[in-house]
């Protein structure tokens, strides 16, 4: 995936942090290593008769605000490190929003791109099989991820509630309506991602509705954005990306014209009256607005210098490195981190387990105006603590999320 290895990034975020909150080795030590993972090697029958044998994981990384919360993802490249660093950065995005949840994160090494769907939905259930007893509803709640589906979520709770024998919603987050999935999950990490930029905007006096964006990445999360971008504010999305390359035109494009080229084809790229440009290029775009909606470790310190966006909105988890950070910060570049901008999606999964709960549904209104306040009080906590402490808002995402876990610790009595 990169050289870079995501959870020595974690790491570093969080060293950084407890130097600033002054925390005790013990408490430190706690926080830099997951409490809880499982390896699972799960054999499969594909189509052609041989069965093929998948590996996984599933990492509960800290669970003292609640049940450990996250997504599974499914790529060819996954490894227990980026496992355990998203686990860590899920822990920090739900402290961060306030939820009463703790951080877990899953992962098969898998290509979905190259499983038929019966392939597919043997390898979902396969894993349900295999890690049921380390999740529950009130244990770990995994969710859709990259590359998994809210139709793969459905396969998961299903084979989940098979195995205990009753129907257990609450065991996954990320379905379909029709089975316990809440209204405006599906658009709602870009949504709550939207909010955060609204509120980034006005403290810098930024008018959204004349304002480029460029978006790395067209999945659930790009494809959402760049739609919401011209839905709630009116501004200019002139370029996005997938993995095979990217698409630029300075008079804007149109979301809907590209998510259906790209459904027929397979890809953004080659669209008609838009320029051909490539990942690299787009994020050092001449835009007011940059969000990279993709994979991790996009902006290092080889681009971060070439970085003209006055807000970074990072969509993706992960995107920027540590050195890259120092050089956006002084560089005056607003960045939105990954655990705030990104955490629309795990609060209305937080929703969605509410709902389960006591079997009651909210509507799409009730959900955007909840989430809307959530990630409008998580911006601003964030925000007054980057100027308390004279620090960059990731780092104070860090101060403001991880205090909050350590309160915890304590009143557990853990340290
Ligand atoms: N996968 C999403 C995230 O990284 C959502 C997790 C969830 O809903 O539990 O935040």
């Amino acid at each position: 995936m990169s050289v870079v290895n995501p959870f020595e990034v974690a790491q570093e975020q969080i060293d950084a942090c407890a130097d600033i909150l002054i925390l005790e080795p013990n408490v430190r030590e706690i926080l830099r290593n997951p409490m809880r993972e499982l390896h699972v090697s799960i054999p499969v029958r594909m189509d052609n008769g041989v069965a093929k044998l998948f590996h996984g994981f599933r990492v509960q990384y800290n669970d003292a605000r609640g049940p450990s919360k996250g997504g599974i993802r499914f790529h060819p490249e996954e490894t227990i490190d980026t496992v355990r660093a998203l686990s860590a950065w899920m822990t920090w995005k739900c402290a961060l929003l306030d939820l009463p949840l703790g951080g877990g994160k899953g992962g098969i090494i898998c290509n979905p791109k190259e499983l038929s769907k019966g392939e597919l939905e043997r390898v979902s259930r396969a894993y349900i099989q295999a890690v049921w007893q380390f999740i529950g509803p009130d244990i770990d709640v995994p969710a859709p991820d990259v590359y998994t589906t809210p139709e793969i979520m459905s396969w998961m709770m299903d084979e989940y509630s098979k195995i205990v024998g009753k129907s257990q919603f609450g065991v996954i987050t990320g379905k379909p309506i029709c089975i316990g999935g809440s209204a405006g999950r599906g658009d709602a990490t870009a949504r709550g991602g939207m909010y955060t930029v609204r509120e980034a905007a006005n403290e810098l006096g930024i008018d959204m509705s004349n304002v480029t964006v460029a978006i790395q990445g067209y999945g659930n999360a790009g494809y959402h954005a760049a739609r919401l971008c011209k839905e709630l504010f009116g501004s200019r999305v002139v370029a996005v990306s997938d993995s095979k390359g990217g698409i630029f035109n300075s008079e804007g494009l149109d979301s809907e014209i590209i998510y259906d080229h790209k459904v027929k084809t397979g890809s953004v790229t080659n669209l008609p009256n838009a320029q051909v440009i490539s990942n690299e290029d787009l994020l050092e775009l001449d835009v007011d607005v940059l969000i990279p909606g993709a994979l991790e470790n996009v902006i290092t310190e080889r681009n971060a210098k070439n970085i003209k966006a006055k807000i970074l909105a990072e969509l993706a988890n992960g995107p920027t490195t540590p050195k890259a950070d120092e050089t956006l910060y002084e560089n005056g570049v607003h960045v939105i981190p990954d655990f705030l901008c990104n955490a629309g999606g795990v609060t209305v999964s937080y929703f969605e387990m509410v709902q389960n709960s006591y079997m009651y549904n909210w509507d799409e209104e009730e959900v955007h105006k909840r989430l809307d306040e959530k990630m409008k009080t998580a911006y601003h906590s964030v925000l007054s603590t980057s100027k308390k402490y004279g620090i960059n808002m990731r780092k104070a995402a860090y101060v403001v999320a991880v205090e909050r876990v350590v309160e915890a610790m304590k009143c557990r009595g853990w340290v």
